[in-house]
């Protein structure tokens, strides 16, 4: 962890009256868990704070507390500006536009370009929210619980359920702590890692019928008839990718799921020794060695097999 890049945020956040805080679009858990722990907090202290992001907050992170107060615009007065879980700016939609300057950029994506005046980047961090929870405290601020639960949100989605390669014991004394200040565990496992509407099942059943498997490389792909045709209300493929890890002799899982705006997301997760956020790069996006995504302009039916082709070679390259 860089200590001068925190006592730096200290700093700033101390003397700062109004923040904006943003994450990226398609938010994940973790963005939400940060942009919430965060502001939460910096509003209990009695900051004007503005959280915001470029999409909607998707429904299944409505239900914790703030989620409301999150904005789609903002207005330019204020005396900070911080983006949470972002790698880059194109991922700030049109916050990333509009020559914004950023302040502070706190992160723990590998892929981190380092876009702000002070960027506070940990890549041993399992998410965003364990960066934000490690710290706040010494920042100046309290852990409520809505900010408990924020936090420990953020941490279990992007571990899906600490389970990840490079889960820590410290991630775990971590949570535990945020337990003890109020943060419900089995609720957010529940609602955040395991529960899914019956319409993304339903997709799932899309996707998985189309499975393939190359070696170690297994993918399928989700359509936007496949979408309709479940009633999915979504743009992203439901946490599909997740079921693609479960496949035991797989080293790398992918998803593509097309997009109504005639773009493809692509998701890759690798086994412990891959590396795929290099082949995620390639393509313009980014991520971890382990989770990377990238969005791509095209038919699904002609780039599926470039990126496949890439990420079979990359996979034959790193044995
Ligand atoms: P997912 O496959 O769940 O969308 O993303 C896996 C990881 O890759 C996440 O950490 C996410 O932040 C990153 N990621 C996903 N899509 C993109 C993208 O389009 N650009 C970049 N830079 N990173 C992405
Ligand atoms: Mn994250």
């Amino acid at each position: 962890m860089n200590s001068r890049s925190s006592t730096a945020i200290r700093q700033a956040l101390q003397k700062a009256e109004r923040l904006l805080i943003v994450t990226h679009i398609r938010p994940d858990g973790d963005a939400i868990g940060s942009l919430l722990g965060l502001g939460l907090a910096l509003k209990a202290a009695g900051k004007s704070v503005l959280m915001a992001l470029d999409d909607q907050v998707p429904t299944q992170f409505r239900h914790l507390e703030g989620s409301e107060l999150i904005n789609r615009s903002f207005q330019r007065d204020y005396d900070l500006a911080i983006s949470l879980d972002c790698s880059d700016k194109s991922r700030l939609g049109q916050f990333g536009r509009d020559n914004l300057e950023w302040d502070i950029n706190i992160d723990h994506h590998i892929t981190n370009d380092g876009y702000a005046k002070i960027n506070l980047i940990d890549t041993e961090a399992v998410a965003t929210a364990e960066i934000i929870a490690t710290n706040i405290e010494d920042w100046g601020f309290q852990i409520s619980k809505p900010v408990a639960d924020a936090l420990l949100m953020g941490i279990l989605t992007d571990t899906i359920g600490f389970r990840t390669y490079n889960m820590r014991s410290d991630v775990l004394r971590l949570a535990a702590r945020l337990m003890d200040l109020g943060a419900n565990l089995p609720e957010l496992y529940a609602r955040n890692v395991y529960q899914k509407s019956f319409e993304a099942v339903k997709m799932w059943g899309s996707g998985l019928s189309r499975l393939q498997r190359k070696d170690g490389l297994v993918w399928t792909m989700i359509t936007n008839e496949d979408r309709s045709e479940a009633g999915y209300p979504g743009k992203d493929d439901a946490d599909m990718i997740n079921l693609l890890t479960a496949i035991e002799d797989a080293k790398i899982s992918v998803v593509f799921i097309e997009q109504p705006n005639g773009k493809v997301k692509v998701s890759w997760r690798a086994v412990a020794g891959v590396d795929v956020s290099q082949v995620a790069a390639e393509f313009g996006g980014g991520g971890h060695p382990a989770a990377a995504g990238a969005e791509l302009t095209g038919k699904i039916e002609e780039l599926y097999k470039i990126v496949l082709e890439k990420t079979y070679l990359h996979l034959r390259r790193g044995q």
